[in-house]
Parts: C-alpha cells; sequence; structure tokens
C-alpha cells in the first residue's frame, strides 16, 4: 500500500477523480509538452456526463493557462476507466506534438495509459487488515502504532489536520447560495446557531457534527480547499469528527493525528482491495469509505481495543453496502452535502455500537470481508448509479 500522503491530498473541490485528477494530469501534460501553442482535452465517460457540474473543465482549463485549451464532452464506449480523459497538445501550426490518455481513478490518482505509475512506491507491506492485525500482534504494538513502523508522517499529518480544520471553519464563516443551478442555501453556519441554543446534549453533539460536515461539505461544493479523506465528495465526514474532538471534547491535537493516522490505514485497505471512486463504485466507495475510517478513529479516540476499531470500521462500511451515487445536476451538492453529515453521525454509532456489541459476541463479519463485497457490489451497480446522473435523485429531483 502506498503512503497516507497520497491518500490525504489537500486541493480545490468538489470532486477528487472529476478536480484533483484532471488537475494533476493537466499539470504533468503541460510539463511533458512546455512547448505546445495550446492544448486540447476530451472528457469521457463520468467525467464527461457530470464534469460540468464538478468542474472539470473549469480546472482543466485554469490549470493549462496562460497557455489555450478547449474542452470537449464526449461519448465513448468501451471505455477502460469510468473517468477518462484525452489530452492533445499542438504546436502553432496545429500540427499535434504529443497525445495521453489519462485515467481518474479515485481520491485525486491518476494513471496514464502506457507509462509507469505516477504514485509513490509501496511504503506498507500489507495488503490486507488480517495482516496487518497479525503483524501488529506479533510487533506487540497496537494499530494505531502501525503507521508509524513503516512512516514518519506526523509533520505531514499535522498540515492535514490543520487544513481539515480551516476548511470547517471557512464554511462556517459563510452565508448565501452555493454556486451552481440548484439554488442551495449554505446551512452550516445556521445548523451551529441550532446547536448554540440546544439545551439538550445528545441533541446538541448530533447539531454540531452536522454543522461541522455541512460547512466542510458546503466549502467543498463551492469549490474551497478541501482535504481528500478519502475523496472530495466525502471530506465533510472526517474533518467534522476531528473538528468536534478537536474544539469541543477538547482532545489534544497529537492523539487526533494518531486517529487520523489509523483511519487512514481502512482507507488506504479500500483504496487498495476495491475502489474508492464513486464512478467505479458508486457512493459506498466515498462516503461508506469517510464513514469507515471516522468510525475507527472515533473507536480509538474512545479508548476501544483493536477489534472493537476493526468492528467500528466494518459497521461503518457495511451499512453502506449498495449505496449509490447520483449527484442531481452533476454537483457535489444533491445529495453529497447532507450525506456527509449523515454519514459523521452515523460513524460516531458504529464506534458506540461496536464497542458494546464487541462485549457481548464475536464479530462474524470481518473488515476484509465486507471490502471485497463492496468491490462486487460497485461493479454491479448500473451504470447510472455510479456518477453519471443519469438515474436515481439525479432522474427525479428537478433542477430548480
Ligand atoms: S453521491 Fe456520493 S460518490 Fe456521488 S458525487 Fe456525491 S458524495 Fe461523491
Amino acid at each position: 500500500m502506498k503512503s497516507l500522503k497520497e491518500l490525504y491530498r489537500i486541493g480545490p473541490g468538489p470532486s477528487s477523480s472529476h478536480t484533483l485528477g484532471p488537475q494533476r494530469a493537466s499539470r504533468l501534460f503541460k510539463e511533458a509538452f512546455p512547448y505546445a501553442d495550446y492544448y486540447h482535452c476530451d472528457l469521457f465517460g463520468s467525467l464527461s456526463l457530470t464534469g460540468k457540474g464538478h468542474l472539470t473543465d473549469y480546472i482543466i482549463i485554469e490549470t493549462m493557462k496562460p497557455k489555450k485549451c478547449d474542452v470537449s464532452f464526449r461519448v465513448g464506449e468501451n471505455l477502460k476507466h469510468a473517468n477518462t480523459m484525452v489530452f492533445y497538445a499542438y504546436d502553432e501550426n496545429r500540427m499535434q506534438l504529443g497525445t495521453w490518455t489519462v485515467y481518474s481513478i479515485g481520491g485525486g490518482a491518476i494513471r496514464i495509459e502506457g507509462m509507469d505509475s505516477t504514485e509513490g512506491k509501496d511504503v506498507y507491506p500489507h495488503n490486507s487488515l488480517d495482516k496487518i492485525m497479525t503483524f501488529c500482534k506479533e510487533k506487540k504494538i497496537r494499530l494505531s502504532e502501525y503507521v508509524d513502523q513503516f512512516e514518519d508522517i506526523d509533520d505531514y499529518m499535522m498540515e492535514i489536520l490543520f487544513q481539515m480544520c480551516r476548511t470547517v471553519d471557512t464554511g462556517l464563516n459563510k452565508e448565501g447560495e452555493l454556486p451552481g443551478e440548484l439554488h442551495l442555501k449554505r446551512i452550516g453556519r445556521s445548523l451551529l446557531n441550532k446547536a448554540m441554543q440546544c439545551t439538550v446534549p445528545a441533541e446538541k453533539e448530533k447539531l454540531l457534527l452536522s454543522a461541522y460536515a455541512y460547512s466542510a461539505a458546503e466549502e467543498n461544493a463551492s469549490g474551497g480547499m478541501t482535504v481528500t479523506a478519502p475523496t472530495l465528495g466525502s471530506s465533510g465526514i472526517l474533518p467534522a469528527l476531528i473538528y468536534y474532538f478537536y474544539y469541543d471534547c477538547k482532545y489534544q491535537r497529537e492523539v487526533i493525528v494518531k486517529g487520523l493516522k489509523l483511519a487512514g490505514i481502512f482507507g488506504n485497505l479500500i483504496k487498495e482491495n476495491a475502489t474508492i471512486s464513486g464512478a467505479e463504485g458508486g457512493c459506498q466507495a466515498e462516503v461508506g469509505a469517510a464513514c469507515a475510517m471516522a468510525a475507527a478513529m472515533v473507536a480509538y479516540l474512545r479508548g476501544l481495543n483493536d477489534e472493537q476499531i476493526e468492528s467500528a470500521a466494518e459497521i461503518g462500511i457495511e451499512h453502506h453496502l449498495g449505496l449509490t451515487c447520483d449527484p442531481v445536476g452533476g454537483y457535489v451538492m444533491i445529495p453529497c452535502i447532507e450525506r456527509n453529515a449523515v454519514a459523521a453521525l452515523r460513524a460516531m454509532d458504529a464506534a458506540v455500537l461496536a464497542q458494546f456489541i464487541t462485549e457481548v459476541k464475536k464479530n462474524k463479519v470481518s473488515f476484509d470481508m465486507v471490502v471485497d463485497t463492496m468491490n462486487y457490489t460497485g461493479k454491479k451497480l448500473p451504470m447510472e448509479l455510479r456518477e453519471t446522473s443519469l438515474g436515481g435523485l439525479a432522474a427525479t429531483v428537478p433542477l430548480k
């Protein structure tokens, strides 16, 4: 498995596969053909069907500046990947200098056809939770110490923690409408106001978490700076919990960073053994994956043991199995923003449930089993329900 730096990345919203990946591909293509007079990019699959609402064309054109670049939304058949883009570089006489086919494979990662991986080398030698747990038992270490055995990443993770808090803060301080045709109102701030007036502790906690998740997801939806956790579409879930544990529960940031690293193990396993791309596996791969990561972190922060942490992560993703990706109008807004809040609440519940369930019975379903099932389920989802905006809510909810 790769470094956690490849999982947690800071970048502009609203979608890691539709903005971060294309941004990275454009940058690399521009570097490979610096003397081109102008560039062109054809988008296929999900990038074509939802690219407009996801700002894919905008980010490519911006990245190619000051050179000119056109972007076309194309219909393609027998695509090798649901998120395909083809770049062309031309000289001043309109002679083609080169072309690349690039796949945006989720979480901002890309693969260039015919080239070595642009991702870093494997850092972690294990590729299942089962193997990781066995390794930890042999070494007599906790799961939360696993990451430190293979990479020294605390400074980077501290930056990630600060960016997540900044994203929530920025969102909490904005009001008005989100950009785009849906004319959706930002409500993170009003939820926070409701939380402040609430006198029932259990309800207050839910309102605070929802306010933070909405604020981060609204910031992402408007193209703000966000962290892939593991994707940008699901980037409100971990930040909401981190903000809550840091500011409301007063946990030390060093402890939260440990929880964030632990969450990264679960995100990395899903990325490695299934997918974190909504275009490949539906929303279970994005929000489901984020909920599993967040549930593991909460379980750690609540002082649960490693088996209970696994159980929390497993519960977090199991009950998202089959969740479709059907963003209305191609915007990362409906159902995405509300879904981030629901998943943040679920992650909290999953950790509490794991604590009590594991006291009375052994879990029959392992995390690795659920990840395999998620991969299988994602492949069975119809194309209309995998980030194409051709079915589901996208087909039933009117734009205006
Ligand atoms: S529905 Fe889920 S996977 Fe699809 S764009 Fe929204 S957050 Fe991402």
